[in-house]
């Protein structure tokens, strides 16, 4: 489809794309309905996942990383995920790698390193990053859940919401306040890990999409948090989630554009073989047009994104870039995929096809990871600085 030709990856992508698509295929698309129906993907995929190299690519391989820093493969995992229709499943991965293995990375000291790593490119240690709390979500500065010094530990009190892999974690990087009486400077990041006294899990939410992804309410109470879980230095929290948000953006820029390149194709087949009033669908003017919409806002899209993970693997990705990328293509990918239902008919809103999941799973991306609304605050603000 695209009308021009993408020159960002190399060969050796192609090749980690077709071994990860078949890993796609033999592990998790045979199941994806029965993770669909139980509102979370088996645990033990992840594993498999970092045996077969898929988890962690940039870990340097002491740690039984892949020891390659390359923001491609990321992006190929992203896209692999799209095509085969397993988003609910397949973000969990994509956080894993892509939000919360940078904390480990960039945040810890080497014990925390030796302790932690192995677990995460292994796929047995699983990871999540909880940020929103009840009462607050764009506003994380007016954070609730505190972690109060007793000796060598802290004390965690508090609660999250909306958590994903909040069910499966093992390990919680978890935004808290060291000091109350202050907004930014107040905050930090420490890991709570599964089996602390105190720390249970809520609901599972059912939600209206992404099925198969575990997200979930998280609860901390008196939980005796040792002061060798505090990632980084105290008080730094905000600054080191400024620092990964851009990758975090990236990401989601990175899995719409793919969604929406994927609702294009399979829109694109259905509505050839499907006829209306003796002629294919595809060969009404409204088709034509709807699908020339996609092609286009895809392929200017695509050339923006390849240039940001271009400038990301170069250290360049500015945050504002980086909320660009996010709200443009969670946006378009909404469009994408609601154009694609409409043009299924009445077989677009049915599970059973993969643009009705698509679209339900679509309507999030536009919230998370910092809304629409916020993206363009950061970009308005930068503009205006
Ligand atoms: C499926 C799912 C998975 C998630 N996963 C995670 C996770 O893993 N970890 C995590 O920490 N969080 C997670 N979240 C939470 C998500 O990041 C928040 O929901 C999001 O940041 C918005 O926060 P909020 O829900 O509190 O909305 P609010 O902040 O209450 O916003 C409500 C509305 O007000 C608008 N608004 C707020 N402030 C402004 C402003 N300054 N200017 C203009 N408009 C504004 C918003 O754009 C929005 O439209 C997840 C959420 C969902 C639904």
């Amino acid at each position: 489809m695209s009308p021009m030709q993408r020159e960002l990856f190399e060969p050796e992508h192609d090749m980690f794309r077709d071994s990860f698509r078949r890993f796609l295929e033999k592990e998790i698309v045979p199941r994806q309905e029965e993770f669909e129906r139980g509102g979370i993907m088996d645990r033990a995929v992840f594993a498999r996942a970092g045996a077969a190299g898929f988890l962690a690519m940039d870990a340097p391989e002491e740690y039984g990383g892949g020891g390659v820093r390359d923001y491609r493969y990321n992006a190929v995992i992203a896209e692999e995920i799209a095509e085969t229709a397993i988003g609910g499943s397949g973000l969990g991965i994509t956080l894993h790698n892509d939000v919360c293995l940078p904390y480990f990375l960039h945040v810890t000291d080497e014990e925390q390193k030796q302790r932690w790593l192995p677990g995460i490119c292994s796929g047995e240690l699983i990871t999540a990053i909880a940020m929103t709390e009840p009462g607050i979500g764009s506003d994380l500065a007016s954070m609730t859940t505190t972690a109060s010094r007793d000796g060598d530990v802290y004390l965690v009190n508090g609660s999250k919401t909306f958590i994903t892999n909040g069910i499966n974690a093992d390990l919680v990087i978890t935004a808290v306040k060291t000091d109350p009486t202050q907004r930014h400077k107040g905050m930090s990041l420490m890991v709570i890990e599964r089996g602390m006294e105190g720390f249970e899990r809520g609901r599972n939410l059912d939600k209206i999409g992404l099925h198969s992804q575990d997200t979930a309410e998280l609860f901390f109470t008196d939980v005796r948090v040792p002061v060798e879980n505090l990632l980084g230095a105290e008080g730094e929290g905000f600054r080191y989630l400024v620092t990964n948000l851009p990758q975090e953006r990236l990401s989601i820029a990175v899995a719409g554009l793919a969604i929406a390149r994927a609702a294009y194709r399979w829109t694109l087949e259905y509505v050839k073989e499907r006829r209306a009033f003796g002629q294919s669908v595809a060969a009404f003017q409204n088709t034509r047009f709807k699908l020339a919409e996609m092609a286009t806002e895809i392929a200017v899209a695509e050339a923006f994104v390849d240039k940001a993970i271009v400038a990301h693997n170069a250290g360049q990705l500015s945050a504002e870039e980086a909320a660009m990328a996010k709200w443009w293509c969670t946006e378009l990918q909404g469009r994408a995929t609601d154009i694609g239902v409409q043009l299924h008919g009445g077989y677009g809103y049915m599970t059973e096809y993969p643009i009705a999941r698509a679209f339900a799973d679509a309507r999030v991306t536009r919230i998370y990871g910092g809304t629409t609304e916020i993206m363009k605050e950061i970009i308005g603000k930068s503009i205006l600085a």
